[in-house]
């Protein structure tokens, strides 16, 4: 592998669009409700690993979503990544009740709000919530913008209920007015979700995280949440959490469902396909995905100024894979939209 440089020799800067982190605060929280035997199997699942297993991924992924200095940046040096936009780790503090949610939220947006002072040219914040208060989450989401951040982290669903249900509504107000994205990650699946997945140990980011994710965004989209706010923009991981490939199939089978009033609660979307609304309001981002094919395909499907680069650090630290996307059969100018212009123009950067 030739060795990757930051500063934009290859004829684009990479910026990557979901990158991780934690405070030791959370990460305590985490490991008090692993031990409470707190009622939620995709957290136990995720948590109850990542929290304390001495395995060397275990350590590994701990350290690099700790860090907000030193080995973060090394490691993005010794994988050419320019920039990297930053964000609370799934499940954010969706996990805890709202007292403790916004405490922990308010110290973690702070903590990255002083990291990213301290490094202005390498590191961009999302600002956390504490969806489990729509309210005192949209009011978190303007002081993450006075604070300098460039985008809303939504760590999926909120103790099982998606954000569909309009009493969430407040955060995509505010998200929209300050034309801000929202960055939809996954977490475990709900509940309700995750049986067979977590039987057969496809519950996390192997699988489920992809099911959960994208039936969300279908869910925001079939009930009219890009009617009410056109102007919010939504970005996903993993390549369109796999929506982009089904989006045909989706197209006719919800239309067909629609005019045949198959279920009396869907009403006809402004703009008819489920598919337009990937188009307008929809980014996709490839973490984890560093897979030509699909990167290609979803081009293709949502247009060359829909799609990002994405480390997904530390879950996915390979910095192969980002020779292999240097490397990809595409234009430089489509090249440099994917690792820079499009994050610089969609984050607002
Ligand atoms: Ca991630």
């Amino acid at each position: 592998m030739t060795e990757l440089k930051t500063g934009g020799a290859q004829g684009y800067l990479r910026i990557a669009t979901e990158e991780a982190f934690i405070t030791q605060d959370v990460l305590n929280a985490y490991m008090r409700l692993v031990a409470e035997g707190y009622d939620d199997p995709g957290f136990q699942s995720l948590w109850g690993f990542y929290s304390s297993s001495p395995s060397e991924r275990g350590h590994k992924i701990r350290d690099g979503l700790l860090s907000l200095g030193e080995q973060r940046l090394s490691d993005m040096d010794r994988a050419g990544v320019d920039k990297a936009i930053i964000a609370l780790t799934a499940p954010g503090t969706h996990v805890f009740k709202a007292d403790e949610a916004k405490a922990l939220t308010t110290d973690a947006n702070d903590q990255l709000a002083a990291a990213c002072r301290a490094h202005p040219d390498r590191f961009i914040g999302m600002t956390a919530i504490a969806p489990v208060d729509p309210v005192w989450s949209a009011r978190e989401i303007e002081r993450g913008h006075k604070l300098g951040f460039k985008a809303v982290i939504l760590n999926g669903h909120v103790e099982g209920e998606y954000t569909d249900d309009e009493k969430f509504w407040p955060i995509f107000e505010a998200a929209q007015a300050l034309d801000t994205p929202i960055y939809l990650h996954p977490q475990g699946p709900s509940k309700g979700l995750i049986g067979p997945l977590l039987e057969r140990g496809l519950d996390g980011a192997v699988f489920g995280f992809g099911v959960d994710t994208g039936l969300h965004l279908l869910r925001l989209i079939v009930m009219g949440v890009f009617d009410r706010f056109p102007n919010l923009k939504l970005i996903v991981g993993h390549g369109g959490e796999a929506l982009p490939y089904w989006s045909y199939r989706i197209d006719y089978m919800h239309q067909a469902g629609v005019k045949s009033n198959r279920y009396e609660f869907l009403k006809p979307l402004e703009l008819g396909k489920v598919s337009n609304y990937l188009k307008r309001n929809v980014y996709a981002t490839f973490s984890g995905m560093a897979w030509e094919p699909a990167i290609q395909f979803s081009k293709t499907v949502l247009g060359s100024d829909r799609i990002m680069y994405a480390m997904d650090y530390p879950y996915q630290y390979e910095p192969e894979e980002v020779a292999a996307q240097d490397a990809m059969d595409m234009s430089l100018e489509d090249k440099r939209a994917f690792f820079q212009t499009n994050a610089e123009r969609v984050f607002n950067l």
